[in-house]
């Protein structure tokens, strides 16, 4: 079996909610566009980020800002660490090519720069995460819900709580 190509998204999904990241993988989408507002992914197209190029690898397309880094651009930093995970993973696919660089995310609303580095332990962690990620891909049955305060944001939600109450 083909493996899926991993995204920004299913890194996001992964350590937001595992069923999300299922559902999503199997192309049910109820996403809205005021969710991918939310979730920064429109900024990716309207960044006022000084990028210079974008490279595409696998699923994923990364701003590159110059010689040394590569950055995202988020609304805010409410998802930090999914947003540093996403990061991460995009350092790495970069590394796997030989390419070495840092991260930056750059939260719009807060006005504030993380850097993010992918050094040992790091790199161990996003190991692990992709790891984790196909092992929720090639399950047969979606994750079971999990109440999460994310829920009721999530583009799933009437999806997910309809089953429940059956
Ligand atoms: S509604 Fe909650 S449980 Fe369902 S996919 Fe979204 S975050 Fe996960």
């Amino acid at each position: 079996m083909v493996k899926q190509k991993i995204g920004g998204l299913h890194i996001q999904y992964f350590e937001v909610c595992p069923r999300k990241l299922w559902l999503y993988s199997k192309q049910i989408s109820f996403e809205t566009e005021h969710e991918k507002v939310i979730e920064g992914t429109l900024l990716h197209e309207q960044s006022y980020a000084r990028k210079e190029k974008e490279l595409q690898l696998d699923s994923a397309v990364i701003d590159v800002l110059d010689e040394e880094y590569v950055q995202e651009t988020k609304l805010s930093s409410k998802m930090q660490k999914a947003d540093e995970l996403q990061l991460l993973y995009y350092l790495y696919l970069l590394k796997s090519r030989g390419i070495e660089k840092k991260g930056k995310i750059a939260y719009t609303k807060e006005r504030k720069v993380v850097e993010v580095l992918l050094d040992e332990m790091n790199e161990k962690r996003i190991k692990q995460v992709i790891a984790n990620i196909y092992t929720i891909l090639e399950a047969e049955n979606a994750p079971k819900l999990k109440k999460l305060p994310y829920c009721k944001n999530c583009a799933y939600y009437d999806f997910c709580y309809a089953l429940e109450e059956e």
